[in-house]
């Protein structure tokens, strides 16, 4: 075990909360059709003008009367039919039933519904085969949301079923954050395109692709400037882009130590950015800060460092600045399969599979290669292993902490 590995490096917890603490949400609100505002980030609470559903109706096909009649055995003749958006105009009386189908209005004088499996029908009667009390397979108005009620919370981000919420109590313009807009390109004179030739000592620029996608699942625009090559007026001309349009620039590669000079040195001289060596694992290396106000977010050039810190650091932070409310993160403790390899003093992302066997068993494979420069290590597995900066290593059998992927990674 290493006791020292951790010495002089900022845990994750304080780095979340000093970046955090100097992002602001951007104000902009603008409305969106329903159709358009799936992920989009509700900016005002939404509260129903209505009650849903607005009127008491049937949760079944079949018939309506008054719960007086409700004895098994009792014969009630049909006198007419309710259908969905097509009412009964009439009353029910005693002895007599409505006809009626699923979503149809309950007529007035009825306040039970009968299955039609449950009555025994001849023409124009039936013959209950069931007790039926006031309110069977009736759903109230108002039952699902009241007039009044809160529907949704201002920070939401907006799922399929928000829409169908919001399209049930009537809402289509819909109250939401502007779209951010990311300034994004990797560093690095090695760097080359997928389809470009691989000169000799060159490799092909990733990280730009694993974060513009997680940008784009986050319905962020992205301002996306390519490969910038290790030259300061080149770095100076991607920051003042990025920074004169966007909310936000996220940057790879050249934040470690020695080789950060130039970038260094144009930070500096841009805006203020602390340079960090975070307790984690993969991802030491990372940098923080604002040119003249738009957080910049300069990730490490090893592309499961540079995965790991954007999700766990630049993500939260982006979050915040779009209006999103923090998400909860899903994390189970489970035994640990085998043993672990760990050192004490940076907090452990690891990467692992979880599975289940024909028995329905979970089964947690932690053998994937941990090698912060292996993103197949990240492509291959569905969850985090999160051990804690003070642990060593682990046996089996110990409590771990197992984080799926969320749907930004999946
Ligand atoms: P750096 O942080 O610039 O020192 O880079 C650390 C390691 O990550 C080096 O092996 C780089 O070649 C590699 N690297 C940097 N940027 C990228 C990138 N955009 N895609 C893939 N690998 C990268
Ligand atoms: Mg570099």
């Amino acid at each position: 075990m290493n006791c020292c590995e951790g010495s002089g490096l900022l845990p994750l917890e304080i780095a979340l909360e000093k970046l955090l603490k100097q992002i602001s949400p951007v104000g902009d609100i603008e409305k969106r059709d329903l159709e358009d505002s799936l992920d989009a980030i509700l900016a005002e609470d939404i509260h129903s003008a209505i009650d849903v559903p607005s009127y008491d109706n049937s949760a079944m096909d079949g018939y309506a009367f008054n719960s007086q009649d409700g004895k098994a055995g009792n014969q009630l003749s049909v006198v007419g039919k309710s259908f969905a958006g097509s009412p009964y105009p009439g009353e029910a009386l005693q002895g007599q039933c409505i006809r009626i189908m699923t979503g149809a209005p309950v007529p007035k004088g009825c306040n039970t519904v009968i299955m039609q499996e449950n009555c025994l029908i001849d023409r124009d009667t039936i013959v209950l085969q069931t007790d039926c009390a006031a309110g069977n397979n009736i759903r109230l108005a108002g039952n699902d949301i009241g007039k009044g009620q809160l529907v949704l919370a201002a920070g939401k981000r907006l799922s399929p079923s928000d829409l169908g919420l919001l399209a049930s109590i009537g809402k289509y313009r819909i109250p939401v954050r502007r779209r951010l807009k990311v300034g994004l390109f990797s560093t690095g004179d090695e760097l080359r395109l997928p389809q470009q030739s691989l000169d000799p000592a060159c490799i092909y620029d990733s990280n730009r692709f694993v974060v513009a996608a997680m940008l784009k699942r986050l319905d962020m625009e992205v301002l996306n400037l390519g490969i910038i090559p290790d030259e300061p007026e080149a770095l100076r001309r991607a920051f003042q882009r990025c920074k004169e349009s966007c909310d936000a620039i996220v940057s790879s590669g050249g934040v470690s130590v020695g080789e950060a000079d130039y970038t260094k040195d144009i930070l500096d001289e841009m805006g203020k950015i602390e340079f960090w060596k975070l307790a984690i694992k993969p991802g030491k290396p990372f940098a923080f800060g604002k040119l003249s106000g738009t957080p910049f977010f300069g990730l490490p050039g090893n592309p499961t460092s540079a995965a790991v810190t954007f999700h766990q650091l630049a993500i939260p932070a982006l979050q915040k600045l779009s209006g999103a409310h923090p998400q909860e993160t899903l994390s189970l403790k489970v035994p640990a399969p085998d043993h672990i390899r760990k050192r004490s003093g940076r907090t452990d992302f690891q990467r692992g599979f979880i599975s289940q066997n024909r028995d329905g068993e979970y089964i947690l494979n932690c053998g994937i290669d941990q090698s912060s420069g292996m993103l197949s290590s990240m492509s291959r597995s569905n969850c985090y292993i999160k051990l804690e900066r003070d642990r060593g290593p682990i046996d089996a059998g110990e409590q771990i902490e197992l984080i799926p992927f969320d749907r930004w990674l999946q």
